[in-house]
């Protein structure tokens, strides 16, 4: 039995008649709470080494399990590889809710307080309270925002100003609704009335959940009460299932090109496990693949899991899966509402053959009867979680699955990770020895055989010395001009807010973030007077001020391209231009990226400006223009990955032109223009890109030729973690020469960013030979790591890290 809260096992005694199994949710004191938990192993007979201990009882069974068979061993290995708590990987796993996470909260209580008598911290403390919109806050969320807080909620509580109490929150239940069904029309003295909402309910089939249904014919619950009691309809509870639905227009096949047919004829000939990596460039038909492959194995009875990177893109996908396989197809993401995803859950347990849709944590998705599964754009960042545990990349979580369930894994991208091209390529030690398990399958030209767009690469350190001042080059601007409804484009920033620091014209003094040690970005919009600074770490925010701080210069102003100032400039040199704004700020809303993509698909504007957003899956016949304003902005990343992502999202954005029947064009600005990886990306020269990158990876035994492991430690205090670090790096060389291991020990080293959200932030990296076989080469000692940090140094373990 294992309770939130805690990442400990704990054993209850089952109450006389109650009859539990592994994976139920039950109900069980704790402390002076009952909270939810979860049953992990079940015994006849009490361990020997609990007999003396006092054993509470199980309060009640509150859900049956919710894992089909074999599912455990899973969560098992995927907690083990990660070095994760096993609660915590049931956690992602399971829909929200489930466990009844509830939290403590502290709020003010009636009294009148005085303040003047408090420790300055008590006073902290009432002031945030104060400023609360409810005057109360989580426990955790006061502990992090005020130094020294439990000390000073102590006195507070004494003093009875505050209150703490327990929140469940909870959606994960069945939700149940009136329905009212049509018994007869027959009886007599009816008013004409209730005849005529006795004829609306014929009209739709006899049986209407009741609150719509008194919407639709403008009638009340008391009218349908008093038609109950005659006997011509029935109201009933029944659950009504939260799924996400969304209308769909049914396709058909399409005839494949010969290249599709021929990846298609060797997925369907795949039995039990295999790998296959999909190479298809942007608009080659891979999708079209995908769902020829999937019938058959519906058919069969199975179901399919299909990933994808983000949740912007599965709108269009979501449409073209239930344009083909109907109601049959899921959607399970982390936007949807908590009973939208215990309600998916279930439906997902059902034997019946589906297909679910979903992001990193869908790869958790409890189908019974696997028969395939799918990753889009598995080269995708988006796949790897960073934190909290377990820090897990759902390729790896996939490759298992498939083997566990013996079906084929399917990889897809135009832009294959090096760790999927080496697979495929049996260039890993771990392929070696069973190659023909990996297969590669290249789609190497777009469907009707349409071009790619032809790259120019400009050099903006030309247009400046010509005079041109502007964000946009000449070409670019030229570009711009042309478009129009029939003809849009897309302009692409890296990352939002990209060099959209405050700095000082006079001085150069640029505005930081008083607790991370990274520049302040500037927002600003319409309904705000004065414009924000704000941290994209941990969200400190302050007015803009209006003179330099340090020198007193009048000229201090944000200068950079982020989205907001592309878009300024653009209406101020294109006022014609009508343009959207698609990046993590547009797009926060529910349901904000299907509508922002509608209204671009309908021709509501000509340009759609954003962020690394953009690079994903949009597929619109009309985008016939891409523009990038600063192509070179993601090499500067201090990352050994540099390249592979700058390689990778170039070719994505510039494969978001021209596939249409019309011809595309790019362009890229930078100031960097005879850099390999640009010159590469301009000639769309994957494999020479990939094989230079391995060479260097290989010397340097980078993955995919080597492990990384990554030791993150973080502290309010810089010496302490300073040391920390130190300690775990001198006691891991110890062991790796006891053990005699070919590993090695870079750092410690204070992070990229050395300071977040007031906590210093050291790392370890532990690079180890190549996995084999699926086991690393090394378990971590976790304990004795854990063992060397100090109370107040708190270590996370990132195995295969993908950014450091
Ligand atoms: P990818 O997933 O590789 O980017 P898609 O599957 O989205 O490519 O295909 C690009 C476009 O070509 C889509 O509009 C799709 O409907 C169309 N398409 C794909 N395969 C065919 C085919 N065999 N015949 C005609 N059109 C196709
Ligand atoms: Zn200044
Ligand atoms: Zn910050």
């Amino acid at each position: 039995m294992d309770c939130p809260g805690a990442e400990k096992l704990f054993t209850y005694r089952l109450p006389p008649g109650l009859t539990i199994q592994t994976g139920d949710i039950l109900s069980v004191p704790f402390g002076p709470q009952t909270v939810g938990g979860i049953a992990i192993r079940c015994f006849a007979d009490l361990p020997e080494a609990l007999a003396t201990a006092q054993i509470r009882e199980v309060v009640d069974l509150v859900s049956p399990s919710l894992f089909p068979d074999n599912y455990w061993s899973l969560l098992e290995r995927v907690a083990q590889y990660y070095h994760a708590p096993l609660m915590a990987v049931i956690r992602v796993a399971l829909p929200p809710g489930l466990l009844m996470r509830s939290q403590r909260r502290i709020r003010l209580s009636q009294r009148s307080i005085e303040t003047q008598t408090l420790t300055p911290t008590a006073q902290k403390l009432i002031e945030v309270l104060q400023n609360s919109p409810n005057q109360d806050y989580t426990w955790t969320y006061l502990q992090r925002q005020v130094k020294g807080a439990n000390q000073g909620l102590r006195e507070l509580r004494q003093r009875g100003y505050v209150e703490s109490y327990v929140q469940p929150q909870s959606h994960a239940q069945p939700k149940r609704q009136q329905v009212v069904t049509l018994l007869s029309s027959a009886a007599p003295d009816l008013t004409s009335r209730q005849q005529e909402v006795l004829v609306v309910l014929q009209q739709q089939g006899g049986e209407m959940w009741l609150q719509p249904f008194t919407e639709l014919c403008h009638t009340t619950p008391k009218t349908l009460k008093t038609l109950e009691e005659k006997g011509c309809v029935a109201i009933t509870l029944q659950e009504r299932l939260r799924l996400e639905q969304s209308p769909f227009e049914s396709d058909q096949a399409q005839t494949l090109t010969p290249d599709q047919e021929q990846a298609l004829a060797v997925i369907q000939d795949l039995q039990g496990y295999h790998q296959v990596l999909l190479h298809g460039v942007t608009g080659s038909g891979k999708t079209e693949v995908y769902l020829q492959a999937i019938a058959p194995t519906l058919k069969r009875g199975q179901s399919v899991l299909v990933l994808v990177p983000e949740i912007g893109l599965t709108p269009q996908l979501t449409d073209r899966f239930r344009a083909r396989f109907g109601d049959r197809v899921c959607v399970y993401h982390s936007a949807l509402s908590d009973g939208e995803r215990y309600d998916t859950w279930r439906q997902m347990l059902t034997e019946t053959a589906q297909v679910v849709i979903g992001t990193r944590s869908a790869i958790f998705s409890p189908l019974p009867n696997l028969g395939m599964v799918i990753l889009d754009e598995e080269h995708d960042t988006g796949y790897k979680q960073d934190r909290p545990a377990p820090c897990y990349h759902a390729r790896t979580v996939a490759r298992w699955r498939a083997e566990a369930e013996d079906c084929p894994l399917i990889l897809g991208s135009a832009t294959p990770s090096l760790e999927s091209w080496a697979t495929s390529q049996h260039l890993l030690p771990h392929t070696k020895s069973e190659p023909s398990n990996h297969h590669y399958l290249s789609l190497p030209q777009r469907v009707h055989a349409r071009p790619m767009p032809p790259i120019s690469i400009v050099d903006m350190r030309q247009e400046l010395e010509q005079g041109n001042r502007s964000l946009f080059s000449r070409k670019l601007q030229a570009g711009l001009q042309q478009l129009h409804s029939g003809q849009q484009g897309l302009l692409f920033i890296h990352r939002r807010g990209h060099s959209t620091f405050v700095s000082c014209r006079s001085c150069g003094y640029v505005v930081e973030c008083p607790h991370c040690s990274v520049s302040l970005t500037y927002h600003h919009n319409a309904d705000i007077k004065q414009p924000l600074l704000r941290c994209h770490y941990c969200n400190f925010t302050q007015t803009q001020p209006a003179q330099c701080p340090d020198c007193s210069s009048p000229y201090f102003r944000f200068f950079g391209s982020g989205t907001q100032r592309v878009i300024e400039d653009l209406n101020r040199q294109f006022p014609d231009l009508r343009v959207l704004r698609f990046d993590s700020d547009t797009t926060r809303r529910k349901g904000a990226h299907r509508q922002l993509l509608d209204r671009f698909a309908a021709g509501e504007a000509d340009l759609m400006v954003g962020t690394q957003m953009l690079t994903k899956g949009i597929d619109l016949p009309q985008v016939r223009f891409v523009g990038v304003l600063a192509a070179d902005s993601l090499l500067n990343l201090p990352d050994f990955r540099a390249s592979e992502r700058t390689f990778q999202t170039l070719l994505q954005v510039a494969g978001r032109a021209g596939r249409g029947e019309h011809p595309g064009q790019v362009i890229m600005q930078t100031y960097n223009p005879d850099h390999p990886v640009i010159q590469a990306v301009q000639r769309y020269a994957y494999e020479t890109t990939v094989d230079s990158e391995l060479q260097q990876r290989a010397a340097l035994q980078y993955p995919p030729y080597g492990q990384l492991i990554v030791l993150r430690l973080s502290s309010p205090s810089e010496e302490r973690v300073e040391q920390t670090a130190q300690a775990i790096a001198t006691y891991l060389v110890k062991q790796i020469e006891a053990l005699g291991l070919e590993a090695a020990v870079l750092g410690p080293a204070p992070a990229n960013i050395l300071r977040v959200a007031r906590r210093y932030r050291w790392q370890v990296l532990l690079k180890l030979p190549a996995i084999v076989d699926g086991m690393p080469a090394w378990t971590l000692p976790t304990s004795e790591l854990q063992a060397r940090c100090p109370k107040d140094v708190r270590l996370a373990i990132d195995v295969d890290p993908l950014t450091l």
